[in-house]
């Protein structure tokens, strides 16, 4: 890259990490006027729910937490799993102080017993880390202004070669988000947790990831099409944790409880449920893996995985890695799944 290119990117860079800045507490529109406090740096994955647990001397490792253009550059486009200060990692700053320490309390301050209510507040945690991301601060949008510029620079296409994932959020995805978020607003402040159903995933021991994210499943865990990105109509969502509590590990899927939801959520399980937990593991750590940006593993676990479970890894992390599982038996175990149920 030349010079010229070089201090684009650099303005580029300041650019995006100023919104990634963005602070704004993500209460319902009615409970605004109750904020009090700064905008807090709020973990996205709850220290007390595994991610303190899996650290070690304080360091965790993960992907990258904020977009810098320099590093993707650097590295030729790919991402690395890097170690990070446990008070770094998974943390936004959408909730005001008292907002996050009110509604998030009965995770944050009682025994995690997978209750509709703990439950409900996982997901909706999962479900703000994205609204916040793709509707409050908009990221792929500073990132689309660019890719209509019609310029054949080098900068325009470094923007167009390595980064293609930021500018596939929608329109329509921001569309549904809102959609999503008013549901749980009214849920949140109606305490219905009844609407949101849950399928739990139990281990019998610490878990050595945590994570936390949306998603629009478009494939099954049998990789066939369940929802089309390319149609115009709602998609449904799926909110997952992945967290440990007291020696026990869980992952957790929720949903909106509706019909069509309902039915994706069916076909997106397929046959996963009724296989043997050694099989269902494998495949719960592949999907989450190439899934989510927002997870992190303890140091000491990474370092036990041998050469070849460390290459899927790595690959698997990689923001554009075929999505489509391997459905293989890579033994890659972090949970030591036990049981599994509806709630
Ligand atoms: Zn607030």
């Amino acid at each position: 890259m030349n010079q010229i290119s070089m201090k684009k990117l650099g303005a580029e860079n300041s650019r995006l990490q100023k919104k990634a800045n963005f602070k704004s507490c993500s209460v319902p529109d009615n409970m605004r006027m109750e904020c009090l406090g700064k905008i807090i740096k709020a973990h996205t994955i709850s220290k007390c729910l595994g991610l303190s647990d899996l650290a070690i001397k304080g360091r965790v490792l993960g992907l990258p937490q904020k977009p810098n253009l320099f590093e993707y550059h650097k590295n030729g486009g790919k991402l690395e799993i890097l170690e990070m200060g446990v008070n770094e990692a998974s943390v936004l700053q959408c909730f005001c102080a008292k907002h996050d320490r009110e509604i998030f309390s009965p995770i944050e301050n009682e025994d995690f017993i997978a209750s509709p209510e703990q439950c409900f507040l996982l997901a909706y945690r999962a479900l703000i880390n994205e609204w916040y991301k793709s509707v409050q601060v908009d990221l792929a949008d500073v990132l689309s202004e660019k890719m209509k510029q019609k310029s054949n620079e080098a900068f325009h296409q470094f923007i167009c070669d390595e980064i293609p994932d930021y500018v596939q959020e929608t329109e329509w995805k921001k569309r549904d988000l809102n959609h999503d978020k008013d549901i749980f607003d009214d849920i949140l402040i109606n305490k219905n947790f009844s609407k949101i159903k849950h399928y739990i995933f139990m281990g019998d021991r610490s878990s050595d990831m945590v994570c936390s994210f949306t998603l629009n499943p478009d494939i099954s865990f049998e990789n066939k099409e369940i929802q089309n990105y390319n149609s115009p109509d709602y998609l449904a969502s799926v909110y997952v944790n992945g967290i440990s509590c007291e020696g026990n590990s869980y992952v957790i899927f929720s949903w909106i409880d509706n019909d069509y939801t309902n039915k994706v959520i069916n076909n997106f399980f397929g046959g996963l449920r009724s296989k043997d937990n050694d099989t269902i593991e494998n495949d719960i750590f592949e999907f989450i893996i190439k899934n989510s940006e927002n997870n992190f593993f303890s140091i000491k676990w990474y370092e036990s995985l041998n050469r070849t479970q460390t290459k899927y890894l790595d690959a698997w992390v990689q923001p554009l890695s075929n999505r489509k599982l391997n459905n293989m038996n890579h033994k890659i175990r972090f949970m030591g799944l036990q049981k599994h149920y509806l709630l």
